[in-house]
């Protein structure tokens, strides 16, 4: 299988291609290289008294446009080739956005559930320790990604501020309401996912109410884009995790199935209100809607061929592999890409660094609706791509957006 970097490569390639450019081959040499890379390797203080070592990874990928910005993910699959994927990705999403940064990403290669509450703490203080050279508050902005939370991003500030002698609560975003996290953060990423799913159906007719939508994640993504349909009028009718899948032809009550979900530890298992169901077949299930919200990679040549939907919208980074996203697109699935998809996420992480560093605070409508204006326009601005400059998808839209307001900072900057 194609590694994440080469996914992304591939992807580079297609946009620059197509894309009118001067000077074509210098912009793919800066993008398809990371600026800056940083290994650590450190030890963790363990329960049983042992000393355990483990490896982190932080990636800038390129900063032409502002400070990089991304997540730290805990998670056994990360390795250099997947951050330096995910901090490019980010550099894009962020550029797609229009906010003013470049992009980071980073993490741990770990599995935190077989961590106590302590070692967790332990791993998070250790990897801040080794790594906070490469963070700052103008230079590069972590945020939660896969298994990281807002406790975790409160660790990280703690642990920070006391080595670099500050009180610089910007330089890590996702953090909870007291330490100045944002109102609309948990939601963000989620709702955005809804916000780009509506503009996709209002291209192509479809009426969101009782449209079928299919969910494979029920996370902090998974769940908020189904609230934000439910709310809409959609029928959530399958429903999948890593663990269990539910079904229900008339639709679920998401937020009835949020508060059981909350209280059954994070498990869809016993929800009385729905069938269980194979959660390896949810991408069979006929629908209007497909939301991939779990891991990257989910949807392959081998179960795309299955797939039966008018619509994706990636909640997930990267769900689909290259010849996923070919077989969907040559089907005549309108592809909402992850760089758009998600990027609800970081827009929400740009407003609470922005309240952050002004030191005055924002309600809840006022995050969304400033969410909700700059999702729409980047939409607008890469179906503009798709349509008038002739992108053979809205992928490949999206990185041309992407890449064009990158190249002219990087040729500003007397890059190349
Ligand atoms: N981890 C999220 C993403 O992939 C959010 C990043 C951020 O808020 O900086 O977009």
């Amino acid at each position: 299988m194609m590694s994440e970097f080469e996914m992304y490569r591939q992807q580079l390639r297609n946009a620059i291609d197509e894309m009118e450019l001067d000077n074509k081959e210098a912009v793919y040499d800066l993008l398809s290289e990371v600026n800056r890379f940083y290994e650590v390797s450190f030890p963790v203080q363990m329960d049983d008294g042992t000393k355990k070592v483990f490896k982190g990874y932080r990636s800038q990928h390129n900063s032409a446009l502002g400070p990089t910005k991304g997540g730290l993910r805990f998670h056994p699959g990360v390795d250099e080739g997947e951050v330096k994927a995910l901090s490019a990705w980010m550099s894009m999403k962020c550029a797609v956005a229009g906010i003013p940064y470049g992009g980071g990403k980073g993490g741990i290669t770990v599995d935190p559930k077989k961590l106590s509450e302590r070692e967790l703490e332990n791993l998070t203080r250790g990897f801040v320790k080794a790594m906070h050279p490469a963070f700052g508050e103008k230079f590069d902005i972590p945020a939660p990604d896969v298994n990281t939370n807002g406790q975790i991003m409160s660790w990280m500030i703690d642990e920070y501020n006391a080595i670099t002698r500050s009180q610089n609560i910007g330089v890590f975003t996702g953090k909870p309401l007291e330490l100045g996290g944002s109102l609309g953060r948990t939601e963000a990423t989620g709702y955005g996912v809804g916000f780009t799913v509506r503009e996709a159906a209002a291209k192509i007719g479809l009426d969101l109410k009782g449209a079928r939508v299919v969910l494979q994640g029920f996370g902090n993504v998974g769940s908020f884009a189904a609230e934000w349909l439910y709310k809409q009028g959609c029928k959530i009718i399958a429903i999948a995790n890593s663990r269990n899948g539910l079904y229900d032809a008339e639709g679920m009550n998401i937020p009835a199935l949020m508060k059981y979900y909350e209280e059954n530890g994070n498990d869809l298992a016993g929800y009385p209100d729905a069938k269980p169901f194979d959660k390896d077949e949810i991408f069979s299930i006929e629908c209007d809607i497909l939301l991939p919200c779990g891991l990257g990679g989910a949807i392959t040549k081998d179960n795309a061929n299955k797939i039966n939907t008018k619509i994706i919208s990636e909640g997930a980074n990267g769900p689909l592999t290259p010849e996923a996203d070919e077989i969907l697109i040559k089907k005549g699935v309108f592809i909402v890409p992850d760089i758009l998809a998600n990027s609800g996420g970081v827009t929400v992480s740009y407003f609470e660094w922005v309240q952050n560093l002004q030191g005055y605070y924002w309600s809840k409508e006022e995050v969304f609706e400033k969410e909700e204006d700059l999702i729409v326009k980047a939409f607008n601005g890469v179906y503009d791509v798709f349509v008038n400059e002739k992108a053979s998808n809205m992928r490949t839209a999206a990185f041309n957006y992407a890449i064009k307001k990158i190249a002219k900072a990087m040729k500003l900057k007397g890059w190349y």
